[in-house]
């Protein structure tokens, strides 16, 4: 986003305005932090401002300020269109492909508000007026204090703001380790914790709520982790019984390919979760190093994401998604060994 849009963007919101804002389907703690960080500075700005989320997310977000005003359009349609038709503005934060907030694409499409897109993914669609897309952002909620900043409202971020951009940097980095962690990541960091962010209270209340299902879970996961040495790449398959067996919650997969991962000598690490209600294979893809999973995930899976984080789907069942895939890594083999 270029001075210019910015000026732009200020002279629109220099009169209150209704804006919607809008996380991709199946939110993390990124599109819940970035979108609820954006709506308090909204709000502080005099604009009546309202988070809408495609579906429910993880019981684990559910303390970031403002989570009590979030409506959720699977379980409110007609209210939550009506406000989508009704905005003046309508935020779409951390996706870049309308398909990624499922029912709530079509709504959006039709309505006649200025859009916004705010995001850190690979290869933006075009569907927004204005597009801060940058890839090397670790997270949109990094984004949304970058825009705040860009504004020239540096001074409005508060901890309630505060709290959910930590939370989305938080758990889009992976606490911090994964590379696109930079020093500025570290000083915006810094800036709310002076602000009266509590970092261990966040850490806490994100990932020291594990239900005994979800551990057990775990435990089934690793239990049924391959290793494919040859190709450096582990997977790992949890189908719809096991979920079951283990009373599953929204988030309780959350995190588990990242298992994976940090075996010794891993460079390439999937996860596939039957999904039977949507009949399909839903797949999650990390890398390390060169590996780009984006392209594998758009190439093959019908998904996509970053560099080394990325997810997709299939429509085969589980053993022939597995079989696939198995069939795809020898075309990987040079790579996934230089
Ligand atoms: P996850 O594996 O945690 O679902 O997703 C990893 C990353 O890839 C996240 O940043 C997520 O937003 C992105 N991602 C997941 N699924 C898709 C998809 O179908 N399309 C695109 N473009 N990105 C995805
Ligand atoms: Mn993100």
């Amino acid at each position: 986003m270029n001075t210019a849009e910015i000026l732009e963007l200020k002279k629109i919101l220099s009169k209150p305005k209704k804006v919607i804002i809008v996380p991709h389907k199946n939110p993390d703690g990124d599109a819940m932090g970035s979108t609820l960080s954006l709506c308090h500075y909204l709000k502080k700005l005099g604009h009546s401002a309202t988070v809408i989320t495609p579906n429910n997310y993880p019981e684990f977000l559910k303390w970031i300020p403002g989570t009590k005003d979030v409506l959720i359009h699977e379980e409110n349609t007609t209210a939550t269109e009506a406000l989508i038709s009704q905005a003046d503005l309508i935020f779409t934060l951390d996706f870049n492909a309308i398909h990624r907030c499922g029912a709530m694409a079509t709504p959006i499409e039709n309505a006649s508000a200025i859009k916004v897109m705010i995001d850190h993914h690979q290869m933006p669609e075009q569907y927004a007026t204005y597009v801060y897309s940058d890839v090397s952002m670790c997270s949109t909620s990094q984004m949304v204090y970058h825009f705040i900043e860009m504004m020239g409202d540096l001074k409005l971020i508060d901890r309630a703001i505060g709290e959910g951009i930590y939370t989305g940097i938080m758990t889009d980095t992976a606490s911090f380790r994964f590379p696109l962690t930079t020093s500025t990541t570290h000083r915006v960091i810094a800036h709310l914790i002076d602000l009266g962010v509590e970092k261990s209270h966040i850490h806490n209340a994100v990932y020291d709520t594990n239900s005994f299902g979800r551990l057990k879970l775990m435990g089934c996961a690793l239990n049924n982790l391959k290793y494919l040495e040859e190709f450096h790449t582990t997977y790992i398959s949890l189908t719809n019984k096991e979920l079951d067996a283990h009373d599953f919650q929204k988030g309780d997969t959350e995190g588990l390919v990242n298992y994976g991962l940090s075996l010794k000598g891993a460079r390439f690490a999937v996860i596939f979760i039957e999904h039977k209600e949507e009949s399909i294979i839903k797949v999650s893809f990390r890398s390390k190093g060169d590996f780009d999973v984006n392209t594998f995930a758009r190439t093959y899976f019908n998904g996509g994401g970053h560099k080394n984080a990325a997810g997709g789907r299939s429509k085969l069942n589980l053993e022939d998604t597995i079989a696939k895939f198995i069939s795809i890594l020898s075309e990987y083999k040079s790579e996934l060994n230089s």
